[in-house]
Parts: structure tokens; sequence; C-alpha cells
């Protein structure tokens, strides 16, 4: 059984609608599908329909991005209630705080002569969220930079002067938010992250699984965390992240991923 539990779409920065990525996964050979967008619920509903009509097993679900200290943590939620006010109104948060971003990173440039129409960044927004992926082609497009690497390198990478941060959760409160809406927290991708002296006090906040398959993680990280699960008494999922052709190499479904512990997983939503 072809599982995948971790996939972007248009909702956040993938490159197919959530209906386009269930047929490719439907394609590919994919029985079991979750959708996991960053900070956004909105594909949800377009692809457990899809699903449904495919004949697919879907899971709703979502990623959060968090920060710590100097690192980057994701979460996943499964199984999440969609319709909880709490969680909406969370959403709806993080997503103002980004666009009012767009318009600080816009003056901070203006300052500096590069001038940009933040209009046209608001209004070019392909997919669901508004990052600095758009402010770097705006700035290629007025011939300031000649690539999205330059971009970064020169103007809005993390180090850079016209860098601005936004509002982002902790990975404790993405933990509690999800639990509070009905889902089931996962540690994504831990051995990006490397932060194991997390998991600790994530799992005091309620962290219930971790994501041990993974593209990106080596056999020794799959051990790793393996183990870890088995100490804690963590469920263990597996995901591909894929973001679409355009994005990382990683193509649709985890072959290893033992349908044994999805069947635990799954046992666990009822
Ligand atoms: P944001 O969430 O708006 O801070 O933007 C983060 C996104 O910017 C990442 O998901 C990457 O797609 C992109 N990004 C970050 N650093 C670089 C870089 N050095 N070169 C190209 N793209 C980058
Ligand atoms: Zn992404
Ligand atoms: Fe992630
Ligand atoms: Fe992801």
């Amino acid at each position: 059984m072809i599982i995948d539990l971790h996939t972007h779409s248009t909702a956040s920065d993938g490159s197919l609608s959530p209906i386009d990525l269930l047929r490719a996964a439907k394609t590919q050979g994919v029985e079991v599908l979750s959708l996991t967008d960053h900070d956004t619920v909105s594909g949800i509903e377009e692809a457990s329909r899809a699903a449904r009509d495919l004949s697919m097993e879907f899971i709703p679900g979502i990623e959060f991005s968090t920060e710590v200290e100097e690192s980057e943590i994701h979460i996943l939620g499964y199984w999440i209630d969609t319709k909880n006010p709490t969680l909406l109104a969370l959403l709806r948060r993080l997503k103002r705080s980004r666009l009012r971003r767009i318009y600080h990173m816009v003056a901070r440039l203006k300052k500096m002569g590069l001038v940009l129409n933040v209009e046209e960044i608001i209004q070019q927004r392909k997919m669901g969220v508004y990052g600095r992926p758009q402010v770097a082609s705006a700035l290629r497009r007025r011939g300031y930079v000649s690539s999205i690497e330059e971009a970064f390198e020169k103007y809005i990478g993390i180090t850079r002067p016209a860098y601005v941060p936004h509002f982002k959760l902790s990975p404790w409160q993405a933990v509690r938010l999800i639990i509070k809406s009905s889902g089931i927290p996962v540690y994504a991708h831990p051995g990006l992250s490397r932060r194991d002296d997390l998991i600790p006090s994530l799992l005091e906040s309620g962290l219930q699984g971790i994501e041990v398959f993974y593209p990106e993680h080596s056999p020794a990280d799959v051990q790793r965390y393996l183990k870890i699960a088995r100490d804690s008494s963590l469920l263990v999922t597996g995901g591909s992240d894929y973001h679409g052709e355009s994005g990382n190499p990683s193509s649709l479904g985890i072959p290893d991923f033992p349908a044994e512990f999805y069947r635990v997983f799954r046992s666990c939503h009822f």
C-alpha cells in the first residue's frame, strides 16, 4: 500500500491544485494521501472532494511553520477540525502578518533605492501565500537582480538588510492549537531541523507523532527516530513533502513506509 501523509498544493506553495495533486497521486499508485499545506486549510475541501471522486483515502492536514531560537520547526496536524473558530482566527492572523510584511519589505527596499510596485506583487501572487519568493521575482522583473538567488543573497535573506520577520507560532503553541482543533500533532522531518532536544517538551505539550519516513532522512535518521518513537510511544508517519514537479525532486508516495505504522496511526482517529 503506497501512502503519503505530507504534500503541498497551490493553496500554499505547491505547484499543483488540490484536484490535480490527487489525480497525480492516483496515477502514481498512491492509495492514501494527506494534504498538509503551510499555515492554511483552504485546499482541504477541494482535495477531499477529489479524493472521494477518485475513491482514494484522504486525511485532512496542515503544516505549521514555527520558530524557536534560530531553528525553523514544522509541525503537522492531522484530522484537524477545519471549521474550528480558534484555528481559523489564528490562520487569518498568520496570513495578515505575511501581507503586512510585504509592505514593510517593499518600504525597506525603497529606502535602498529599489522601487517596486507593492500592488503588483500582491496581485501577482499565484499561490496561497504571500512570501519572499514573490518579492524576489519582482526584484528580478525590475532588473535589480539577475536571479532569485541573488535577491536573497543581497537583500531579503534572513541576515540581509530588507529582511522582515513575520508572526510565527512556537512549536509548543502549534502542538496545543492542533489538539484544541481535535487534530493529531506530528513533528515533521525532524532530521532536517535536528532539534531532538525539543522532543521531551513537545511531548509534554501533547505531541503524538513523529515523521520518521521522509525522502531526505538517511537510513541512520530513520533508525534514530524509530527508536525515539518506540521509547516515547509516538506514532510513526511518513510523507514525501511533494511540492509539484517544479519543487523538490521527490515524487509522490513513500514506498518504504510500512502500512503497519499507518494502520496504528489511522486507528488513533475515531
Ligand atoms: P518566507 O516564508 O516568505 O520567509 O519565504 C521562505 C521561502 O523563500 C522558502 O520556502 C524558499 O522557497 C524561499 N527561499 C528562502 N531562501 C532562499 C534562497 N536563498 N534562495 C531562493 N529561495 C529561497
Ligand atoms: Zn512548502
Ligand atoms: Fe516542512
Ligand atoms: Fe512540507
